[in-house]
């Protein structure tokens, strides 16, 4: 038997839980391409303001100004967006609250970039993404926490193609059956969930991970683009003195393009590809109007089962987590109309209430000492 405890902690304070259940909307400008340079010179569609708003140019000139919680352009730095965007959540996931980081924008844009950096692995610092600094800053702030707990941390990876869930971490394992259950809420059944016990170990999985994707792109003759891959990181916190067993989940999620299919003049498999990403992007914008259209009746149904991707996002979506998001956009006119529509599903997606809470789950006294609950299994039985 267990208790779940859903109460914050007073350290937390009323405040900071008011501004966690925002979704942080984040807008970030690549510089122009090589390509964009030579065809479009000097046709950047974005005249920044200050830190948060800005003024959008089309190819018809019509201006419109936005204003998110904070815009990154070509001179920003990989640590700004991480600083902004990622370590609050990042250290609210260690606190056993969950996160979600998202990337989205059409091809080309920079989700990956931001999301990875050029490479995971052997890039300069300084062009990190994303991914490894919340990887090198979970492992700081576990080291450098006060409470006297135990921690683990697990990574589990899978791939969204084709409305299939691939665990990039056993290519072996079928399509993964996403369940819900009351206390852990979505759950990908039976997906790898590797034990990482720092930077080094957690990046070289990632990049076990990320090969897998790679081969799956030779084989299929599909690009990075045409799937959206899901990083999950759950951390547990038993505690020392009781039996207390906290759990944060944080999930970084980079996105398949966002472009309309029709646009892309592609035929066959790769077409049903863009249909694929199309309907499940559209599935997530409208749970984003389903949460955001203001009849915020119980009888207000929102389409999570619409697509794998919102059924996998269903906590992050106006639940129990905390959510933020990466426009990721390029500066040419060229790209104005994709530019504009990612800035607008930005924008509603600013106005989504979550409710993310500690996750906590007391042991009953007949259970076993936390400190023996490293193994998959058994974490699993106390847990459900
Ligand atoms: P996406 O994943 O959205 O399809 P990528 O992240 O692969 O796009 O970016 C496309 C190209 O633009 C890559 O060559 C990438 O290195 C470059 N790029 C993207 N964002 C930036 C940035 N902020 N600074 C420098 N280069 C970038
Ligand atoms: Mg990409």
């Amino acid at each position: 038997e267990e208790t779940l405890c859903t109460s914050f902690e007073t350290r937390l304070g009323s405040q900071r839980l008011g501004d966690m259940s925002n979704v942080t909307v984040c807008a970030r400008f690549r510089p122009l391409s090589s390509k964009e340079m030579r065809d479009h010179r000097d046709g950047v569609c974005v005249r920044r303001i200050d830190a948060e708003n800005f003024v959008f140019q089309d190819d018809k000139e019509d201006e419109f100004t936005f204003s998110l919680d904070r815009t990154f352009y070509e001179d920003s730095a990989q640590a700004a967006v991480y600083e902004f965007l990622a370590l609050p959540i990042m250290i609210d996931a260690v606190n056993a609250i969950n996160g979600t980081i998202i990337t989205y924008g059409q091809t080309g844009a920079g989700k990956t970039y931001s999301m990875e950096g050029p490479g995971i692995h052997d890039c300069d610092e300084h062009k990190k993404g994303l991914l490894p600094r919340v990887v090198d800053g979970m492992f700081e702030q576990i080291r450098s926490s006060n409470d006297i707990a135990r921690y683990s941390v697990k990574l589990s990876m899978v791939e969204i193609y084709m409305e299939k869930v691939r665990d990039l971490l056993d290519l072996s394992k079928g399509n993964i059956q996403i369940k819900e259950n009351k206390t852990q809420g979505i759950l990908l059944s039976g997906v790898t969930e590797v034990p990482v016990s720092d930077s080094a170990d957690a990046l070289q999985h990632l990049c076990t991970g990320l090969a897998n994707r790679a081969v799956g792109e030779t084989q299929m003759n599909m690009s990075s683009s045409r799937s959206h891959c899901v990083y999950l990181f759950t951390i547990q916190q038993d505690s020392v003195k009781d039996k207390r067993v906290k759990t944060g989940k944080l999930i970084l999620v980079d996105l398949a393009g966002s472009e309309k299919a029709d646009k892309t003049g592609a035929e066959g498999r790769v077409l049903e590809e863009a249909k694929t990403i199309n309907k499940s992007l559209s599935a997530l914008g409208n749970v984003i109007n389903a949460l955001t259209s203001g009849s915020t009746s119980k009888a207000n149904h929102i389409p999570y089962r619409d697509s794998k991707l919102t059924r996998i996002l269903q906590d992050a979506l106006g639940g129990n987590s905390r959510m933020a998001l990466l426009c990721c956009c390029s500066p040419s006119i060229s790209n104005a109309s994709e530019t504009l529509s990612t800035l607008r599903f930005g924008m509603r997606a600013k106005h989504i209430k979550a409710s993310p809470r500690i996750s906590e789950v007391k042991l009953a006294k007949t259970q076993e000492e936390p400190s023996s609950v490293a193994k998959d299994e058994k974490c699993g039985r106390i847990l459900e």
